[in-house]
């Protein structure tokens, strides 16, 4: 007797992270709806599955009321602008994601009796005052700077899946996602790994904003889907941290990449964004305790990988 295949919606399934779970579920043996506007979002990222009759692409903003039919067992919340220069150019849209999108994939994951996942972010904690950043830190967010608009969206998603957890008794789950990087990343999406990675690529300077000391801590996006995967399985309804604990500078960052591209660029330093955190760390303690995860995959490998995947996409030239 065959079994019946489960069925996931992904919003936001195009992006980077969000068709590296398409391509999880996939595997998985699931049967995935990628939704997506297309926004920063890229067909390219799932095209391999496009003839796949377990996939399905909707194009949709979930801004707008979202209609699916048929049985969704799990809702993988993850559309968003996500970048800083992404939910800059998109401030508006960003925060009708984070409230109305995250308002109606919940209310879709009522009528469907659908356990709901939401991505949210290491933004939630601001410019943290405390480092590492356990799940319990409350945070330092500016809700009127120019990252007001994303982290706010977060911290009011959050909120309101919560309360849908609290008073709907939905089976919600959180996740804190900090810096991931790897494959199908945007060249130019402006984050710190693709700039550096084809400035090297291309020979030209390595842009460093600020003193290059603020520090961040990388997580590969295999490392970071299989904690998805754990937690949206685990019995856990409050905030979990997924992310790499090895925190380096910027400076420290620039000069991996330096070495592993062989590259001779120079650094130049730029003034540092408005409300930039000067300090990023996940306390990953609740998730290697109650989901048994911890990230496997080193920087240095990480970025081989992240590397050869520009080269032989040619990204760094377009
Ligand atoms: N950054 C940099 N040069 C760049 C892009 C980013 O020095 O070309 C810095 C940025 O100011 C921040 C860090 O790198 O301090 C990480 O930025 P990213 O945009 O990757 O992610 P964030 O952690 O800020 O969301």
């Amino acid at each position: 007797m065959s079994s019946i295949k489960k069925r996931v919606l992904i919003t936001g399934g195009a992006g980077f992270i969000g068709s590296h779970l398409c391509d999880l579920f996939i595997e998985k043996g699931y049967q995935v709806i990628c939704m997506d506007n297309l926004i920063t979002g890229k067909i390219e990222n799932i095209k391999h599955h496009l003839k796949n009759e377990s996939f399905k692409f909707v194009k949709h903003n979930v801004s707008e009321y979202i209609d699916v039919k048929g049985r969704i067992d799990y809702i993988m919340h993850f559309a968003s602008p996500a970048s800083p220069i992404d939910y800059l150019k998109y401030p508006i849209q960003t925060l009708k994601v984070g409230s109305l999108g995250t308002h109606n994939a919940l209310g879709l994951a009522m009528a469907k009796g659908a356990r709901f996942l939401l991505a949210s972010t290491s933004e939630v904690y601001g410019d943290p005052l405390i480092n590492p950043q356990p799940e319990s830190y409350w945070g330092n967010v500016n809700p009127i700077g120019p990252r007001g608009v994303y982290d706010e969206a977060k911290r009011f998603a959050e909120a309101i899946t919560m309360a849908y957890h609290h008073y709907h008794k939905l089976d919600t789950k959180i996740v804190r996602i900090f810096n991931t990087y790897g494959p199908r990343m945007r060249i130019n999406d402006g984050r710190a790994i693709p700039n550096f990675i084809c400035q090297a690529l291309r020979g030209e300077s390595i842009t460093i904003y600020g003193s290059g000391k603020q520090t961040r801590s990388f997580c590969y996006i295999s490392d970071l889907t299989k904690g998805l995967y754990k937690l949206l399985m685990s019995r856990e309804n409050m905030p979990v941290n997924i992310g790499n604990s090895d925190e380096m500078s910027l400076i420290g960052l620039s000069r991996l990449i330096s070495n592993l591209t062989d590259s001779r660029s120079k650094v130049i330093y730029k003034s540092l964004p408005i409300d930039d955190p000067k300090v990023r760390c996940p306390d990953i303690s609740r998730a290697k305790r109650i989901l048994k995860w911890h990230p496997e995959i080193g920087i240095e490998d990480g970025l081989k990988d992240t590397i050869g995947f520009f080269k032989r996409n040619n990204a760094f030239l377009g």
